[in-house]
């Protein structure tokens, strides 16, 4: 049998393109290297309520809603927001795998568990896993591999070029139950992280590129409590330089699309998932592969959310040139009830661009942020 579409990878962005692929019709099957979706967990499970209607499953995932955040420097300045509304929901990221795996198999999606793609043609794959070696064939191979994508290897793509590494841990504490609190200076390339789980939980977490796991030791002791649950992972945090060639759309983690500014990567996941699964419908449809034809897919996700990653990561990039004294500054700047009522009426965690333009024309942070400007801030916009 030739499948249509063989998605290799059962993630969020994984399911989501394995749905959409049998749900227009196209023969889909899905291979995934563990024996159970969703495990082991590598998340914090932190998703805007946009990010989780995205999903497309019931609440049941849902553990806790949020509808603020506070922001603290190690210098002890604190921005604290709250839109007063849910604005992110945290899930327990096993359950939401599952439920979207489930969608597609229900849409028509056969699953092979226990298989690991391992070698590829360019009509076909290799696999091995719980039945032994086998080759299946393909029309359209959607890569949703994550991080350490086996098929970009496989196929001599070009990768990501920014990796962080991250550690998290459930601990059992009393916090404020809807905010979560960002800690930018507990991990200098990026930030630290305490989101509340719901039932007394927080999920206490770092991303960075050396010493992660010093600085997470270093981290804990200011929660000072009994750890339930211990999880890292790998985020990439830069788009590979082509996503698509050789039959192949690379989508979510496998192409890089987690987001700079948060590291959340299940929005422009499952989003690159739904393109790749329309190209792939087209390209079916008229027996077209070439890389010409499926271009098309790069053309979409750029028009979508191409631009915000970009910019994105030269925040990131800025990121990286700011002291504990500049973010304590920022912090204070922000600090002013205009601008905090901005935040609350125009911060997006998956859009973070709209928000951005309209700080940098307050004068209290253009006057923070001007000399910064010869640094790459102009270049956002
Ligand atoms: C510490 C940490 C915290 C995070 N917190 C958040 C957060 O709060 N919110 C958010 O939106 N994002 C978060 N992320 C990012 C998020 O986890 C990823 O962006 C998301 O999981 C990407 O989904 P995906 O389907 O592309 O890849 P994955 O979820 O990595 O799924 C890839 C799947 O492919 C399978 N696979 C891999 N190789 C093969 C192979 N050769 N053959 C068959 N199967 C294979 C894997 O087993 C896996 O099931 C976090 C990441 C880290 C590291």
């Amino acid at each position: 049998m030739i499948y249509d579409v063989i998605v290799v990878g059962g993630g969020p962005a994984g399911s989501a393109a394995a749905a959409e692929c049998a749900g227009l019709g196209l023969s889909t099957l899905c291979i995934e290297e563990h024996g159970t979706i969703g495990y082991p967990v590598q998340c914090a499970g932190l998703l805007s309520t946009a990010a989780f209607a995205e999903c497309r499953v019931s609440d049941r995932s849902v553990l806790n809603r949020i509808s603020g955040a506070r922001v603290i420097s190690g210098m002890g300045s604190v921005l604290s927001i709250d839109a007063g509304t849910t604005k992110a929901v945290v899930v327990d990221r096993a359950i939401l795998d599952r439920d979207m795996a489930e969608a597609a198999a229900n849409a028509g999606t056969e699953f092979r568990m226990k298989t690991a793609a391992c070698a590829r043609g360019d009509t076909h794959i290799r696999t091995r896993g719980a039945y032994g070696h086998e080759e299946f064939r393909f029309r359209v191979l959607i890569a949703a591999d994550g991080p350490r994508s086996t098929i970009a290897r496989l196929t001599g793509m070009e990768r990501a070029r920014t990796y962080l590494a991250g550690i998290q841990a459930d601990l059992i504490s009393d916090c404020d139950p809807h905010k979560v609190e960002i800690y930018p200076d507990a991990s200098p390339e990026f930030f630290g992280w305490s989101i509340p789980s719901g039932h007394g939980r927080i999920r206490v977490g770092l991303c960075g590129t050396t010493d992660i796991p010093n600085r997470f030791l270093a981290f804990m002791k200011k929660f000072g409590s009994r750890t339930v649950h211990l999880v890292s992972g790998t985020l990439p945090l830069s788009i590979m330089a082509k996503t698509y060639g050789n039959r192949t759309l690379f989508v979510g983690d496998a192409a890089g699309f987690a987001k700079p500014t948060s590291g959340g990567g299940i929005y422009t996941g499952v989003r690159s998932a739904r393109h790749a699964a329309a190209v792939a419908a087209e390209a079916c449809s008229s027996d077209t592969f070439t890389n010409v034809a499926l271009a098309g897919y790069e053309q979409r996700w750029k028009a979508d959310f191409g631009h915000e990653l970009e910019a994105g990561y030269r925040l990131f990039t800025l990121r990286q040139k700011l002291t504990p004294e500049d973010i304590d500054t920022l912090i204070r700047a922000l600090n002013d009830p205009e601008i905090i009522s901005t935040i609350e009426e125009h911060g997006d965690m998956d859009r973070p661009g709209k928000l951005v333009k309209k700080l940098l024309i307050k004068p209290a942070v253009l006057r923070l942020v001007k000399p910064l400007l010869s640094t790459g801030l102009r270049s956002l916009w």
